[in-house]
């Protein structure tokens, strides 16, 4: 964790939680941000944000999608555009994450287009990116990470409207992550290959995230590398206590 860049920590609820369920879980976790230094931002499924960016409207912690379309309207059954999640309250939005590139086939081209389109709705776009087991046995993660940053992040992309979240594939819900070192070694890699994209004052700035098997117990751990200035949280942001732990880490570490 660098001082200059304020930490960040994200939870991806994915397809959980029934409507009264995730308001005791977003107002618990409400009742204790404010003690806590970084932003915590909560990503319901679709058809809860409008209440739970309601129910966080005066509190520290902001709400996200989990995804939009990359038009502002139209003939598109079932989607969603940035300019409507902007005009419900969210702040954010997570595009590219691989479960949305296996199950919905999102290539790294369509990630583009929604970066782009949520930036023009004010948004704050989560382009993930990481590699799966088989690229990593066969020793190209770094290959992979560079050719989804050359083609996900749009030249619209800034340290203020993208955050990148680096989510190794095989780490995802698994119990299994990187080495300290390996993660820290992938987000400098990213941080000097986005430096060549979006140049170096946008790269210092800019907030690297990592995500997959992050709990309280490994957080502190994963967050006091050097490049690593949050985290994307699946199973543990399903649970008050455990994503406050890791909100505890990221602030200790702050502090
Ligand atoms: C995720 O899916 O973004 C994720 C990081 O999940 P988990 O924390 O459960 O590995």
């Amino acid at each position: 964790m660098n001082a200059q860049r304020r930490p960040l920590i994200v939870g991806n609820w994915k397809m959980n939680k029934l409507s009264g369920e995730g308001r005791d879980l977003a107002q618990q976790v409400a009742d204790s941000a404010g003690e806590l230094a970084g932003r915590l931002v909560l990503c319901p499924p679709a058809i809860f944000l409008q209440a739970i960016a309601g129910l966080l409207s005066a509190t520290e912690v902001a709400v996200g999608a989990q995804d939009c379309h990359a038009n502002e309207s139209g003939a598109h059954t079932g989607d969603i555009s940035a300019p409507m999640l902007a005009d419900i309250g969210c702040r954010y939005v997570i595009l590219g994450h691989s479960e949305r590139r296996a199950n919905h086939g999102e290539d790294d081209q369509a990630v583009n287009a929604k970066a782009a389109a949520a930036h023009a709705a004010g948004l704050t776009a989560i382009i993930c990116v990481g590699e799966s087991q088989a690229e990593r046995d066969q020793g190209l993660t770094l290959a992979r990470i560079s050719a989804q940053l050359e083609s996900s992040v749009p030249g619209s992309s800034d340290e203020m409207n993208t955050v990148i979240a680096y989510e190794p594939i095989w780490a995802i819900g698994s119990g299994l992550t990187p080495t300290p070192e390996d993660v820290q070694d992938v987000h400098a890699h990213i941080r000097v290959y986005l430096g060549s994209i979006l140049g170096a004052d946008v790269v210092e700035q800019i907030r690297l995230l990592y995500g997959g098997s992050v709990k309280p117990e490994n957080a502190e751990e994963l967050l006091a590398l050097g490049d690593v200035d949050g985290a994307l949280v699946g199973g543990a942001s399903l649970d008050a206590q455990s994503f406050l732990g890791i909100a505890r880490a990221g602030s200790e570490l702050a502090a």
